[in-house]
């Protein structure tokens, strides 16, 4: 083996609440784990400034902080915490091959994936402005419809997962107006009457978002486009909740690893497992229901320990 091939018992790709976890679990059962952060060192809640659902905070925290308690927790156990992106992969023989910058090349026992997904935005100016200053922009009722008890928001979106955060947001807020870009919805039937039976929420069909409106600091309003009639008009809103899609962070690994039709993971029921042997996946990069920085960590610590057991099967096979 070449001298700049490195040899890692247990690889972690990712540094959410997912990739920590997994470090956490992984280093405490001697895995000696190795852990990229990429470019986005804690992952997707260091784009937020309140956390409030995660267990063990009563105040709240903001989600660099916790991002970099964690990283704290698995560095305590020797986690080897690195700077650095994973840019290809090859799964096909019995060693896992990792390169990281186009350049290292690692060869792993056990790789724990734990890449995530990004939200997919509109792409408008003001939507990104709001979205940075958190102002009342965001890609999770479940995270953030909280913040806006009693209070009116838009949601834009016409899938299953619009639907769900819509109806999510109905129970909280005084009314949701729902901008469907088409004349129909693209959610299932029973999705769409849920919607429609709910007495808060009005649909606006036809519908694109022109422009998220604010006073500089936060949202106070959406401008809208009827995309047949050309009338343009404004909707009061004090959060602008964007529910058109994620997409999962798993291009470099799908000539290897089953995806489903969104490039979500695949891994076996109730495991961490995928269709390769001694490679698992963790959080949002094999989740499109839940997406939540707990079931993130959950699934990192189920890795971690599908990973411990089976190198324990494989040195339990060289023994016999
Ligand atoms: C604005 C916002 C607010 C949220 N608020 C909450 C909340 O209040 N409560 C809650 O429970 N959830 C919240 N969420 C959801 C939560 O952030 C996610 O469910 C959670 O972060 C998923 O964790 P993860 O570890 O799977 O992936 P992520 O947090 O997405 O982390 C992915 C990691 O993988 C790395 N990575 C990706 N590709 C590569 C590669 N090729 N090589 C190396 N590294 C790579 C990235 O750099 C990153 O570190 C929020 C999400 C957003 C966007």
């Amino acid at each position: 083996m070449s001298e700049t091939i490195e040899h890692v018992k247990c690889l972690i790709i990712g540094s959410g609440p997912a990739g920590y976890t997994a470090a956490i679990y992984a280093a405490r059962a001697n895995m000696s784990p190795v852990l990229y952060q990429g470019t986005q060192p804690g992952g997707q809640l260091t784009t937020t400034n309140e956390v409030e659902n995660f267990p063990g905070y009563p105040d709240g925290v903001t989600g660099p902080e916790m991002m970099l308690e964690l990283q704290k927790q698995a560095e305590r156990f020797d986690t080897d915490v690195r700077d650095g992106w994973v840019t290809k992969v090859d799964f096909s023989g019995p060693v896992h091959k990792v390169w990281v910058n186009d350049t290292k090349e690692i060869h792993c026992d056990t790789v724990i994936i734990s890449t995530g997904a990004s939200a997919k935005y509109l792409g408008l100016e003001s939507e990104q402005k709001y979205l940075k200053l958190g102002g009342g922009v965001s890609a999770c009722a479940v995270c953030d419809g909280f913040f806006y008890r009693n209070q009116e928001v838009v949601i834009v979106g016409a899938g299953d997962s619009a639907c769900e955060e819509a109806h999510y947001l109905s129970k909280l807020c005084k009314k949701v107006t729902m901008l469907v870009r088409r004349d129909e919805f693209r959610a299932s039937k029973i999705m769409e009457a849920r919607v429609r039976n709910t007495e808060n929420i009005d649909i606006l069909f036809n519908t694109n978002t022109d422009e998220v409106l604010g006073d500089g600091q936060v949202v106070t309003g959406v401008r809208v486009k009827n995309n047949v009639t050309g009338a343009v008009s404004e909707i009061p809103a004090t959060g602008f909740f964007v529910a058109i899609g994620h997409k999962p962070n798993t291009d470099i690994f799908k000539d290897y690893l089953e995806l489903d039709e969104t490039g979500y993971i695949i891994n076996v029921p109730g495991t961490s497992r995928t269709n390769v042997e001694g490679v698992f996946v963790s959080g949002d990069a094999a989740d499109h229901v839940y997406r939540q920085a707990v079931t993130a960590a959950g699934t990192g610590c189920m890795a971690a320990l599908d990973a411990e057991r089976y190198l324990a099967a494989k040195e339990a096979e060289v023994h016999v």
